[in-house]
């Protein structure tokens, strides 16, 4: 049987070692206790909450009285979104944000609050200037939303121009940092990020837990978060509802993971990932890479023009990746972060992500791309046949 290769941790990462020994006790019926109790179960849990809300601030370099747990970074922009644009004030986005932040433009836009999404350039970037032009043009100051790294081409933001360029606007920035955080990129202290968007289980943690941690940019003051719910004091009541204590205390232990190996995993994955893309480009000719080169680690996204992506990987099922975004491989149409970064629709069908991670190794990196170069080769995407038809078969035995 045929082993699979998963280099899709852009869409999900797998648990850290430790993470779930550290989540099971507290799933165990020993461990009942409802955190926000006042009895001695309620304070171990509310205990082990508060140590996990530390390891998670410590990973964005923030206070832990900055971090709201939300259930993922979905709720965390949404709750940054729609509860800190300033009151009548106007919103901008980039192009390349997640669904889940370009999603809450329409109810913007219905509460009274203009929305401007900036363009990016070819490699998805936004530019500064760009953006303090549209601020200039504005009658009040702004909430500015621009994620640290992209999930679909790995472009990374330059966040301390653009929160600067906003503070000097009176405005508040911030950013979905689900993908970069775990690689040690972000520092929203240093940066002069207000509000920062986190995910756990794009850094070794569960699903269903994320963060919003909320700073002060640099301003002194707080943000005033309008909560999304009048009911429900936890959280100081930004953001109510029980507190899951097993999926905190796994988070938490994923950040502390993330914190300390983030650098020398990062150089080793970035490695992997310029193997791949060597081995790839090699092999087929007309092969683009998508988005900066000095991107997420882990982040590969290449284009043939002509391939049929998604046939592709429906004929190499044991390889887990993803045709643009995962999260949006259920809707036909093209990549809006392709589509931003000048890409064709065509160009977008013919995409394909490649997510590494911390537990990718070399010789699953030279298996997916035997894989990838072999099934090209053999026109196993069909659309090859017409595109490719002078292609010589890869000795590389396919996958069955
Ligand atoms: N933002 C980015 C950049 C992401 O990659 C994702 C996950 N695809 C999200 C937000 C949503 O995160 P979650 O699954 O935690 O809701």
């Amino acid at each position: 049987m045929t082993t699979p290769i998963y280099l899709d941790h852009l869409a999900s990462t797998p648990l850290a070692p430790g993470v779930l020994d550290a989540m099971l006790p507290w799933l165990s019926a020993a461990a009942v206790g409802n955190p926000h109790a006042a009895h001695r179960p309620g304070w171990r849990a509310a205990e082990a909450i508060e140590a996990a809300r530390a390891e998670v601030a410590a990973l964005v370099g923030a206070p832990p009285g900055a971090v709201l747990f939300t259930s993922g970074a979905t709720e965390a922009n949404t709750l940054a979104l729609l509860g800190a644009v300033p009151p009548g004030g106007a919103c901008v986005l980039s192009a390349v944000e997640h669904a889940s932040a370009l999603g809450c433009a329409p109810e913007l836009r219905r509460r009274g609050h203009p929305v401007t999404v900036l363009p990016v350039d070819g490699d998805g970037r936004v530019d500064p200037d760009r953006l303090a032009a549209t601020l200039a043009r504005l009658p009040t100051p702004a909430l500015v939303s621009i994620m640290a790294a992209n999930n679909e081409v790995g472009t990374r933001q330059p966040l301390a121009e653009l929160a600067a360029v906003t503070r000097a606007r009176g405005g508040r920035f911030h950013s979905d940092a689900a993908q970069a955080a775990g690689w040690g990129m972000v520092d929203a202290t240093g940066l002069g990020l207000d509000l920062v968007s986190l995910s756990g289980h794009k850094l070794g943690g569960p699903m269903g837990i994320g963060a919003l941690v909320i700073g002060d940019g640099g301003m002194g003051d707080g943000v005033a978060l309008r909560p999304p719910s009048p009911g429900g004091g936890q959280q100081r009541g930004l953001r109510p509802g029980t507190l899951p204590t097993a999926l905190c205390v796994g988070f938490g232990v994923a950040c502390r993971l993330a914190r300390s190996h983030a650098a020398a995993d990062a150089r080793r994955v970035a490695g992997l990932r310029d193997r791949l893309w060597a081995r790839l480009s090699a092999a087929l000719p007309g092969l683009r890479r998508n988005g900066a080169p000095d991107g997420l680690p882990g982040c590969l996204s290449v284009t043939l023009p002509g391939l049929d992506a998604a046939d592709l990987l429906l004929g190499l099922p044991d390889l887990a990746a993803a045709t643009g975004s995962a999260c949006h491989s259920d809707a036909a149409e093209p990549s809006h972060v392709l589509r931003a970064l000048g890409r064709s629709a065509e160009e977008a069908h013919g995409t394909l992500r490649f997510g590494l991670g911390r537990t990718t190794t070399a010789e699953e990196v030279e298996r997916a791309a035997d894989w990838v170069i072999a099934a090209i080769g053999d026109g196993t995407a069909d659309t090859l046949r017409d595109i490719l038809p002078a292609r010589a078969s890869s000795p590389t035995p396919r996958k069955g």
